[in-house]
């Protein structure tokens, strides 16, 4: 059987951090960990935004995709559950006006991994 080899080949690419060094949020400290993981949308929308300048968007985003992140922000994306959230909203009741404040940055997501 040839599984053995493709499922080593995947923990290679699961592991490949090479990107790591380039990484925007790599030198943040746990003060800069602390907005990436936040439940605060300025918190949320202030990490993406990191993202959005940062260089290796793609492999970070694809590597949190292929690991089903739990939580957080990963490559301009937010995660809960291995998922992508579009939209997050504020604790509590849902304001009658949206507040333009609340917005989380759009960060597009490269083309190649859009179906994921
Ligand atoms: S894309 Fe965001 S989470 Fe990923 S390495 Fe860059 S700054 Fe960090």
């Amino acid at each position: 059987m040839q599984c053995a080899p493709d499922i080593e080949q995947t923990k290679e690419e699961l592991e490949d951090r090479s990107w790591w060094s380039e990484a925007s949020c790599a030198t943040g400290g746990a003060g800069l960990a602390a907005i990436f993981f936040s439940d605060e949308l300025q918190d949320i929308a202030a990490a993406k935004r990191i993202c959005a300048e940062c260089p290796v968007l793609a492999p970070c985003l694809e590597g949190a995709i292929a690991r089903r992140e739990p939580w957080g922000v990963w490559g301009g994306q937010l995660f809960l559950n291995g998922h992508i959230l579009q939209a997050k909203r504020r604790r509590g009741r849902p304001p009658k006006v949206a507040r333009p404040e609340d917005a989380l940055p759009e960060i597009p997501i490269p083309e190649h991994l859009r179906s994921a």
